[in-house]
């Protein structure tokens, strides 16, 4: 069990696309000496880098889902091959755990989720791109969840590579306060290594794999970026930056503006003050290095262990279920009730595995457990630690600790407490899809995969569903966006091969009524000997809610036993409007009078009456067609802002405000779904490339009366068609 949580990090690391995150994460596993080889990434030697396990993620590069592993720093003392930094005051073994962030927005749950794991995070830039549209995207999401980080400046062996117009990057473009604390040795082809500002010490890294650190004095080099221009030595520029350092961390430090004052600017104190302004979101450490090139990846991970927050730096809210979810705070403490979150789900050898992390108190082997969700209690078989695949078994681990279960069947999400709390980390309110697409098996081997498939995914993802359509038999899948289905369908191919054929998108509709109306209505049928009867009167009214039923009848015009027939009735409809076929929302029916038959009234008999209330009153009532509306943005160079907004306007979407800033424009809008299928197409075209876009449900709106009617006459043709066959 972790007894001292000042040595405990849960950190994540994130980057656009191809700035290294991979081979960084795989350079940290081998200076832990968490794996003994560095294989190249995208693995020319079949291997590849440990945390890349998804072939999916291998071949596309984004990562998709997160996945956790641990190692320690400094390395085990035993462990030859690796050496902790000389000379660093990190002495004793830190814990670090590396959850792997998903960087794409359209994954939100699975985005969400591993934001909420993690206490501080690596933003990996390239030295030569610098910030690039994803970062824009991570900054954001980073932000949303205050998550400290530091910026690491990766690739500087690479041509063209300049650490000082990244950090402008920083400051300027994602208005970050950027604190430069090392200055790299040499630049391009001739990185050796970086100077520490706050020691005023030179680091260079030698062995094959940068394994070998040298600690000296600053070098009598040349300024890095020499060859372009710039004069001076190396020392001149480490002395100008060092000062930079000092008066850029005082305006966020008090503390460390009255030391310059006083004169006793310490390295420790230095570390302290930075420490607790990146802790507190006030600056972010600006590092340097390159991982494919060896160089000063152990510094990063002494500045992880100087000053990303350790578990009890950051406030934890559970929701108490018992107070309609009122906000709690929780204590990182082991001996408190226990409340952990599983916040990603593996299909494992022996079993499912869950990912936990634990927020408060303690977990141990053959303890019972309570999941918030469904009050299940289940029996913890086994805990285990996570490196990538490989799995170490513990007896127990608590509070600030990330660890996996095996064999405890739940859903991504879910919550675990002792049983003595009644608390959940996530809100019980999940999102209704808004798209869906028909999927059907090539093969039949293929249909047992995909079923297999599916139901990892509905756990997994809350926001994913499935169902079979009960009149056409086919598959149904829905989803937040068209690559939240597309992700899926791609993984049922690669993780479980699953080949599937997919019809178009749908988009999910939705009919309501718009006025009270009456109705009265009998059925009534004579067929051979018993007969049908049942009337039922009464009123349907606009609601906010899906459905609600209210029973007003009095004098027992229809007998007791029938009136759950009435409902049951009623209630069958809703899945399926009568004019479109899909759900009805909105709606309350009250009945209060109807009249039954001594023999022929039953059960069936007053569910049909039901059933042919709601399709005679439906019509009358002013029903109204509603479409999902998305929140869309999209961010691009200035240039083509004009273009970005005519691509809104010609998708009926009301643009809700844009801005221009540093030669980037961002527009924000309101589109309908229907209108957005396939927008990467054309805004790449319109956009040469260089704009991006973010999309997340807003709410249903109103459709326009054309396009209700154009697809109430497709509804009908289709059911014609259904008819005649
Ligand atoms: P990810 O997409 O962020 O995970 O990036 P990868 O780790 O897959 O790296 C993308 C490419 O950049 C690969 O070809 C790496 O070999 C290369 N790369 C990563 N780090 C460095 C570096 O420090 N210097 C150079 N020159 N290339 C690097």
């Amino acid at each position: 069990m972790l007894t001292d949580l000042s040595k405990v990090r849960n950190i994540g690391i994130s980057a656009h696309i191809d700035s290294g995150k991979t081979t960084l994460t795989e350079r940290i596993l081998f200076y832990t000496a968490r794996i003994h080889a560095i294989h190249e990434v995208k693995g020319k030697d079949g291997v590849g880098a440990k945390m890349d396990s998804m072939e999916l993620e291998r071949e596309r590069g984004i990562t998709i889902q997160s996945a956790a592993t641990f190692c320690q720093w400094p390395p085990d003392p035993k462990a030859k091959a690796v050496m902790a930094v000389p000379g660093s005051p990190i002495k004793a073994q830190h814990h670090i755990n590396i959850i792997d962030t998903p960087g794409h927005v359209d994954f939100t749950v699975e985005v969400e989720r591993s934001l909420r794991v993690l206490d501080g995070a690596i933003m990996v830039l390239c030295g030569v791109a610098g910030v690039q549209s994803q970062s824009y995207t991570v900054d954001r999401q980073m932000r949303r969840y205050k998550v400290p980080r530091i910026a690491f400046v990766n690739k500087l062996d690479r041509t063209g590579a300049n650490p000082f117009r990244v950090r402008d990057q920083l400051r300027e473009k994602l208005k970050l306060h950027p604190v430069m604390i090392q200055c790299p040795i040499g630049l391009e082809d001739k990185l050796e290594g970086v100077v520490d500002l706050i020691e005023m010490v030179a680091y260079t890294f030698h062995g094959e794999n940068g394994e070998q650190i040298e600690r000296g004095p600053i070098p009598e080099a040349l300024h890095p970026l020499a060859p372009h221009g710039h004069g001076g030595t190396l020392k001149e520029l480490c002395e100008k930056m060092r000062e930079e350092m000092l008066d850029q961390l005082s305006m966020v430090n008090d503390e460390l503006t009255e030391a310059m004052l006083e004169d006793k600017v310490t390295p420790e104190l230095l570390r302290k003050c930075l420490r607790d302004s990146v802790v507190g979101l006030k600056c972010t450490p600006v590092m340097c290095g390159s991982a494919l090139g060896n160089k000063a990846v152990q510094l990063l991970l002494d500045g992880v262990c100087h000053y990303l927050p350790e578990p009890r730096d950051v406030e934890n809210i559970a929701l108490d279920l018992d107070k309609e979810e009122t906000p709690q705070v929780l204590s990182s403490d082991p001996n408190k009730p226990l409340v952990m979150l599983a916040f990603k789900l593996e299909d494992g050898r022996y079993g499912q595995l869950t990912y936990i992390r634990i927020y408060q108190g303690t977990v141990r082997k053959d303890d019972f457990i309570v999941n918030s969700r469904n009050g299940k209690k289940v029996k913890v078989g086994r805990l285990v630690r996570m490196h990538s695949d490989d799995k170490e078994d513990i007896l127990d681990a608590s509070a600030g600790d990330i660890c996996a279960l095996f064999g405890v069947d739940c859903n991504s999400g879910d919550t675990f407490t002792d049983g003595t709390v009644n608390l959940a980390m996530t809100s019980m309110f999940v999102a209704k899809p808004v798209i869906s697409v028909a999927i059907k098996s090539k093969d039949s081997g293929s249909e047992i995969n995909m079923s297999k498939a599916l139901n990892r995914f509905t756990k997994e993802d809350p926001t994913f569903q499935c169902w079979v359509d009960p009149e056409s038999a086919e598959t149904i899948i829905a989803g937040m966006g068209e690559l939240h289905l597309d992700v899926y369908i791609e993984r049922m191919k690669r993780e479980y091969k699953a080949e599937v054929v997919t019809s178009p998108p749908q988009v999910a509709y939705r009919e309501t009524i718009g006025a009270k109306t009456e109705f009265n209505y009998t059925h009534k049928k004579q067929t051979g000997g018993s007969g049908q009867y049942g009337r039922v009167a009464g009123y349907c009214e606009p609601f906010d809610g899906d459905f609600e039923f209210v029973d007003e009848i009095k004098g027992g015009s229809i007998p007791r036993e029938f009136i759950s027939s009435v409902e049951k009735g009623f209630k069958s409809m809703i899945p399926k409007s009568p004019r479109l076929g899909v759900p009805c929302v909105g709606v309350r029916v009250v009945i209060n009078d109807g009249q039954s038959h001594a023999v022929d009234s039953s059960d069936n008999a007053f569910q049909e009456a039901a059933r042919g209330a709601f399709r005679d009153f439906f019509p009358r009532a002013k029903p109204r067609i509603l479409e999902p509306i998305m929140k869309v943005s999209l961010e691009g160079p200035a240039e083509f802002s004009g273009n970005m907004l005519s691509l809104i306007m010609q998708r009926r979407g009301i643009v809700m405000g844009s801005t221009e800033e540093d030669g980037q424009a961002r527009v924000d809008a309101e589109v309908p779904l229907a209108d957005m299928f396939g927008f990467s197409t054309p805004l790449r075209s319109a956009t040469q490339g260089k704009s991006e876009f973010t999309m997340e449900f807003s709410k249903y709106a109103d459709v326009p009366q054309t396009i209700g009617e154009e697809l109430l006459a497709k509804a009908k043709k289709a059911k014609e068609e259904a008819a005649k066959k």
